[in-house]
C-alpha cells in the first residue's frame, strides 16, 4: 500500500465527494497531501482524519477560479513538504439543470469558470510547478459527459469536453518541452456524492424527475453495471494515474462510468 511513496499531492475540491475520496486514498498510498476546497474547514476537517489515521497532509482554503489562491496553495504544498509531483484538478460545480434555451449567460458563466477556468489555472500552476521535477502527473477530472451529450447542462458538457482536450494540449506542450509531466484525463459516470443529491434536489425543484429517489433510481439505471459509482472507484483510478504505473500515459482518457458510455 505504498504506491504514491515519495510523492506530493495537491487536491482540489478536497473538502466533499470525489476530492475527499482520492485525498484519503493518495495518503493511504503513502503521498502527503494538501487538500484544498472553497470551504477551508471541510479541508481541514479532511487533512485532520488524514493526520489521524498516519498520514501526513494539511487543509487550506482555495478558490480555484483565483489566480492568487494558485500562488499559495503551490507555495504551500512546496513548503510544507518539499515539491509537488501530483496535482488533480477535481473541484467543480452541476450545471443549473437549464437547457440552452433558457440558460442565462450569468449561469453558463459561472459553470464555466469553476468547470474550466479553474482547470486551466490549475493545469497552468501544475505545469510551471512540476517542470523541474523528476516526474509529474496532473489528473484532470473531467465526465461521461465530457465525452458526450445530455440534456439540460449545455454549460457543464462545454466545460468537461473543453476540459478533455485541454488536457491532451498540455500534454503535448509538456511532452514536447521535455517536462517529465503527464496530464490526463478522468471521466466518471454518476458518482453518489453531495453533487449529486444536490443535482437531484434541484432535477426534482424543476420537475424534471418526480422526487430525488425516483430520479436517483433512474441515473443508476443508465449504468449497465447496475449500480452508481464511488469516490472510491474513481480514486483507484487517480491512485494509477498518479503513479508511475502510467508511466506511458499521457493525454489520455481514463473512463470510470461503470458501462455508462459503452452502448
Ligand atoms: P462535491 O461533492 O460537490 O465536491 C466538490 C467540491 O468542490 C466541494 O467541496 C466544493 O465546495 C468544491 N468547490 C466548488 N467550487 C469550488 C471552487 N471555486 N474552488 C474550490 N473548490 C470548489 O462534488 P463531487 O461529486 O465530488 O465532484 C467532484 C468533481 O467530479 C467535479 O469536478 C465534478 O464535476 C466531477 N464529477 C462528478 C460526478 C458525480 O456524479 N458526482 C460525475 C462526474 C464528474 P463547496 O461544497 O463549498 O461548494
Amino acid at each position: 500500500m505504498a504506491r504514491l511513496r515519495g510523492k506530493t499531492a495537491l487536491v482540489t475540491g478536497g473538502g466533499s465527494g470525489i476530492g475527499e475520496g482520492v485525498a484519503a486514498a493518495f495518503a493511504r498510498e503513502g503521498a502527503c497531501v494538501v487538500v484544498t476546497d472553497l470551504d477551508g474547514a471541510a479541508a481541514a476537517r479532511v487533512a485532520a482524519a488524514i493526520v489521524a489515521e498516519g498520514g501526513r497532509a494539511v487543509g487550506l482554503a482555495q478558490d480555484v477560479t483565483r489566480e492568487q489562491d494558485w500562488d499559495v496553495a503551490i507555495e504551500r504544498a512546496l513548503g510544507e513538504f518539499g515539491g509537488l509531483s501530483v496535482l488533480v484538478n477535481n473541484a467543480g460545480i452541476a450545471p443549473s439543470a437549464d437547457p440552452i434555451e433558457t440558460l442565462s449567460l450569468a449561469d453558463w458563466r459561472r459553470t464555466m469558470a469553476v468547470n474550466l477556468d479553474g482547470v486551466f489555472l490549475g493545469t497552468r500552476a501544475g505545469i510551471r510547478a512540476m517542470k523541474a521535477g523528476a516526474a509529474g502527473s496532473i489528473i484532470n477530472i473531467s465526465s461521461v459527459y465530457g465525452l458526450v451529450g445530455t440534456t439540460r447542462a449545455p454549460d457543464y458538457v462545454a466545460a468537461k469536453g473543453a476540459v478533455r482536450l485541454l488536457s491532451k494540449a498540455a500534454a503535448l506542450e509538456c511532452a514536447e518541452a521535455g517536462y517529465r509531466i503527464r496530464v490526463n484525463s478522468l471521466h466518471p459516470g454518476f458518482i453518489d456524492t453531495p453533487m449529486l443529491e444536490r443535482g437531484l434536489a434541484q432535477m426534482s425543484r424543476k420537475g424534471i424527475v418526480p422526487d430525488p429517489a425516483t430520479g436517483k433510481a433512474a441515473i443508476t439505471g443508465m449504468h449497465p453495471i447496475g449500480r452508481l459509482g464511488t469516490p472510491t472507484d474513481v480514486a483507484a483510478a487517480a491512485i494509477y494515474l498518479a503513479s508511475e504505473e502510467s508511466a506511458f500515459m499521457t493525454g489520455a482518457e481514463l473512463v470510470v462510468d461503470g458501462g455508462y458510455t459503452a452502448r
